[in-house]
């Protein structure tokens, strides 16, 4: 019989999550389907893997990243330790809670490279349109060979959706902004504070992007930072240049006036807006519709397409959890493809699919967040055997990270946890967070051999 065939497209940290998926089931001896990941990039880890370009990648492609220079994690690295490679096993010592991102790039890799899972991907391939066909039950993904400018089709049984959803921003339009003078951009621009050294900054948005942008700008010099919110202000103890105003209703010249009457003048903009789930190569039919929150309608387990199950989506989820949660999804859907698993009917799939809704709607504080991701997870957990971890001690860790923030959010990366996976307690890092200017792997890994500041490795990883 003809092997089956699955098709991925996207190699971050959910596509990678579904090919180490099946790499685990091949090793325990099981005949698994013939599996193909399709990647726009060159390299493989999404999110994770740093470009210096905005707009368009090498060969005109939409750039994916949105990540930027001195990010750091912004949880704690033991919420999303993969229950299969921790990072003990990965680091060979304790590191800190919140490394920077070319250390979770690392640690991302590390999993992967102990298998041939790099044999998998088709790397510098677009995935430009999927068709279904009803008669012969298979998707058709039509692709774009980037490298050598070729075009061509692939047939798969099953189609896992794995192309992340923090790359399309969502750009909302305020009056007068077309005269601002000065910069102008999104968040997923964004690569790095250093434009903003003595300017006064205006940030549109009150999540984790704003957060994080305002900080760190303010962390390297930005003279003022004004977040400017839609719905509810983050609302911790800001530092003195860092202020809370509600939003913004127009522009005259370079000055913002804002819902409260008050007003002022910016050098720059950066919209921290949030993004939109683009999927440009589905057809209406299959396209998730959905907003960014903890439980996207008309997928079943967080996962399935309800109307056509046989097309996965991984990661669609907004994210407290994100690692550990794209391999217990991924774990799930393997199962399902490898008939391990079996999906009950369409009517009681959407009545659990309802309940989870339901209960995402009365959702109030950020630890009901926490507490409702927690549930999701424990409930992947039991249908398949993923390497069971302490979810309910990662939500205790979790809302701990929230009063971490509330209580200071320059200093919140300075605190240590413990794991869940090897028990092992977290180390301080070298440098307090606030004076640690260089995110190089090797400096936080090994200080004293980076004395003379951003070492070489990094400076060639940043090209
Ligand atoms: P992505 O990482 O976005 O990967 C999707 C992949 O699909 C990409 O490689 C892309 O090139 C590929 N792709 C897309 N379209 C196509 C196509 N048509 N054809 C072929 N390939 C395609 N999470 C944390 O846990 N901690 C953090 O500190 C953290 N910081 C973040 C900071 C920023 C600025 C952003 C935007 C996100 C952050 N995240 C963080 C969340 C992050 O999105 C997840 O950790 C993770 O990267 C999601 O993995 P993914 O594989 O679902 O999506
Ligand atoms: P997000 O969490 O979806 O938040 C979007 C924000 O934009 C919300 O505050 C929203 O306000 C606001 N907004 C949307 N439309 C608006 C409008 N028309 N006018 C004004 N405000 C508007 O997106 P995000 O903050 O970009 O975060 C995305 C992901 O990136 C998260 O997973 C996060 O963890 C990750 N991230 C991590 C780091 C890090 O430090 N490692 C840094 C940045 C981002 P409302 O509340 O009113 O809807």
């Amino acid at each position: 019989m003809k092997k089956k065939r699955v098709g991925i497209i996207g190699a971050g940290p959910s596509g990678l999550a579904q090919l180490r998926a099946f790499e685990a089931a091949k090793n325990e001896g099981l005949e698994v389907p013939e599996v193909v990941c399709f990647e726009k990039q060159s390299n493989w880890g999404g999110m994770w893997n740093y470009s210096w370009r905005t707009g368009v990648g090498k060969y005109g492609e939409p750039t994916h990243g949105s990540m930027y220079k001195y990010l750091w994690s912004n949880g704690p690295k033991e919420c999303l330790e993969f229950s299969d490679y921790s990072f003990d096993e990965h680091f060979k010592k304790p590191i800190s809670s919140y490394p920077p991102r070319p250390v979770l790039f690392d640690y991302i890799q590390g999993r992967i490279k102990k298998n041939n899972v790099r044999d998998y991907i088709s790397f510098d391939t677009t995935v430009r349109w999927v068709n279904y066909n009803e008669e012969t039950k298979k998707f058709e993904v039509v692709l774009d060979n980037l490298k050598i400018d070729k075009t061509y089709s692939e047939e798969f049984d099953y189609l896992v959706v794995a192309s992340g959803h923090f790359s399309t921003p969502n750009m909302p339009y305020f009056k007068g902004i077309e005269q601002f003078p000065g910069q102008v951009m999104h968040a997923h621009d964004f690569r790095g504070a250093d434009p903003y050294k003595d300017q006064d900054l205006l940030i549109i948005g009150s999540s984790y992007s704003a957060e994080d942008i305002g900080v760190q700008c303010y962390k390297h010099g930005a003279k003022s930072v004004t977040l400017s919110y839609r719905s509810n202000p983050i609302g911790v103890n800001w530092p003195d240049g860092i202020t809370e105003v509600p939003l913004l209703k127009y522009f005259e010249g370079d000055t913002a006036y804002f819902k409260d009457g008050t007003s002022r003048r910016f050098d720059a903009v950066v919209m921290c807006t949030g993004y939109q789930h683009k999927f440009p190569f589905l057809p209406d039919e299959l396209r998730l519709k959905t907003k960014n929150n903890l439980y996207p309608d008309h997928l079943y387990k967080g996962v399935f397409f309800n109307d056509l199950p046989n097309l996965i989506y991984l990661g669609m989820q907004d994210q407290y959890y994100t690692f550990n949660m794209f391999d217990a999804q991924a774990w799930v859907a393997r199962d399902f493809i490898m008939n391990q698993y079996q999906l009950p009917k369409k009517a009681e799939r959407r009545i659990d699919i309802d309940k989870w809704l339901d209960a995402n709607e009365k959702l109030e504080t950020s630890f009901d967040h926490v507490d409702f991701q927690t549930a999701y997870i424990k409930d992947l957990l039991a249908l398949s055997d993923y390497p069971d971890f302490n979810v309910d001690q990662v939500a205790v860790m979790f809302k701990e990270w929230l009063k971490d923030k509330d209580e200071n959010i320059l200093t919140y990366r300075d605190k240590t946890f413990q794991s869940v996976v090897t028990g092992t307690k977290a180390e301080t890092h070298h440098t307090e967070w606030m004076d640690e200017l260089d995110d190089s792997k090797e400096r936080y890994l090994y200080q004293e051999e980076c004395e003379d500041g951003v070492s070489e490795a990094h400076e060639k990883e940043r090209v």
